[in-house]
């Protein structure tokens, strides 16, 4: 593990344009459960996934039972408002600060790359913490709507100020379309950098586990990938990832930091 960790410094020294991809593995130590490792919420609770396959055609049918059931239902990643970054976050925040990094892509919905420090962040599934318009796409906190007064007063969904469009969720739900703007960014930013980090991620879900492939093989430059995550992937297998760095996250980014530095400034 030690030579990668010195590889992937190198690599990224070297690099021109490098781009973080994270999911929920990079999570898990701030205490929130992934989905498909062993402690996973799927993995504990299959009944659980198939249920959340049934979340947006709800939304499409019928938004009032779809906000109600929401707001009666726990979240299955626990209270996000009291969790806290862990170091993988601050790892690349710190990377990001010391301009080796140029932006984050994550599956995750908890905000924590936000609250570790991280300027740029591509929430590809969306932000637990915020609402969307399902026609225009413009994002609310979700404090811009009292949704239990909605409720009181037979008035859900919310609906958009900007268009009237209906209001959802913005996380993004099983069998969801990726908002237009958020495939945007990130087909760009996996066609302009030349190093891409992926890390705590199964790399099943799709259209997500498309962005390396596109990196690795959607342009003449050659891209280098180097997966970071607790378990061989797909894209180990594949060999998509040109090597993987197998353990914790909280553990290895910051020692890939540690390496930058000390590499950057041998004094
Ligand atoms: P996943 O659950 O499918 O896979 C997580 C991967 O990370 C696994 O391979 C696991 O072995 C690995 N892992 C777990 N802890 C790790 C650690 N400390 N260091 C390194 N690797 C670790 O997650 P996914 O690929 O992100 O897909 C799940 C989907 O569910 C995502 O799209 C996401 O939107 C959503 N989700 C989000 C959160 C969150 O916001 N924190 C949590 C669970 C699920």
């Amino acid at each position: 593990m030690e030579n990668f960790i010195k590889q992937a410094a190198m690599d990224l020294i070297r690099s021109r344009y490098a781009i973080a991809l994270t999911g929920a593995g990079i999570s898990t130590e701030s205490g929130i459960p992934d989905f498909r490792g062993p402690s996973g919420v799927w993995t504990k609770d299959p009944e659980a996934e198939r249920r959340a396959y049934e979340r947006f055609p709800q939304f499409t049918v019928d938004p009032k039972a779809y906000w109600e059931e929401r707001l009666d239902s726990p979240s299955l990643l626990g209270d996000l408002d009291n969790i806290m970054p862990n170091p993988g976050h601050y790892a690349l925040s710190a990377l990001e600060k010391m301009g080796r990094l140029q932006c984050v892509i994550t599956q995750n919905v908890d905000n924590l790359h936000q609250r570790s420090g991280s300027q740029y962040v591509v929430d590809y599934h969306g932000n637990t913490f915020k609402l969307r318009c399902f026609s225009c796409n413009v994002r609310y906190a979700q404090e811009a709507f009292d949704l239990e007064l909605l409720r009181r007063e037979n008035e859900l969904p919310p609906m958009c100020d900007q268009c009237g469009g209906i209001v959802k969720s913005d996380t993004v739900h099983f069998t969801e379309p990726i908002p237009s703007d958020v495939v945007t960014k990130s087909v760009e930013e996996a066609s302009r950098c030349d190093l891409m980090f992926i890390c705590g991620t199964s790399a099943v879900v799709y259209p997500f586990a498309n962005l390396p492939r596109m990196a690795k093989y959607g342009k003449d430059e050659a891209t280098v990938i180097i997966e970071i995550n607790a378990e061989p992937t797909p894209l180990t297998d594949d060999r998509i990832s040109d090597y993987l760095i197998q353990g914790k996250t909280g553990e290895i980014l910051p020692r890939i930091v540690e390496e930058v530095k000390r590499l950057a400034d041998p004094h």
